[in-house]
């Protein structure tokens, strides 16, 4: 017999910069609301930014606070059939991309394993992130960490 796990409030960076990448962000938020065993319970504004380490047009941002009864690992991979559904590659490092869905919060938890690492590792270094995560989680991002990242370009839409 298996137990009901609890809840936990994930929160998902949804990016892209390639074809009509609003559009895609846009699906992608819906696509959220459909994982099972999960309620998408916010979301940020969409935002605009400069591509950071990576080519390619602006990119359109957002991020999504999930209440999911899933594990981060499975949590990940519905985000992974989402990306494949919106035709990601993963032609070189950084390149520009369709639709990146990172996992940057699963509750209070932290992973640490080859495939999946919580909270995510670059995300204190991205505008990008704090921006919108600050916008529907203000407890989860500190002052500090929006000030540090206030050089970089990035416009609430
Ligand atoms: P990035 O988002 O860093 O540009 P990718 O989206 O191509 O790169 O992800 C590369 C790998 O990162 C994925 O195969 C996934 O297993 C791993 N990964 C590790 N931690 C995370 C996380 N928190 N969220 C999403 N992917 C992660
Ligand atoms: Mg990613």
């Amino acid at each position: 017999m298996s137990v009901a796990r609890a809840p936990v409030v994930a929160y998902v960076g949804i990016g892209g910069n390639l074809g009509d990448a609003r559009a895609t962000v846009e699906r992608a938020i819906e696509a959220l609301a459909q994982v099972p065993s999960t309620h998408r319970v916010a979301c940020s504004s969409l935002y605009r930014s400069a591509p950071v380490d990576a080519g390619g047009p602006d990119f359109i941002n957002a991020v999504a606070a999930l209440e999911t009864t899933l594990t981060a690992p499975a949590l990940l991979a519905a985000l992974q059939n989402i990306e494949q559904a919106e035709g990601r590659e993963r032609p070189y490092r950084n390149a520009p991309r369709t639709l990146d869905l990172d996992l940057l919060l699963y509750g209070d938890g932290r992973i640490d394993s080859t495939a999946l690492v919580v909270p995510h590792p670059r995300m204190q270094e991205r505008a990008f992130v704090l921006r919108p995560l600050a916008e529907i989680a203000p407890a989860r991002v500190s002052d500090a960490a929006v000030a540090a990242v206030a050089g970089q370009a990035i416009e609430r839409l």
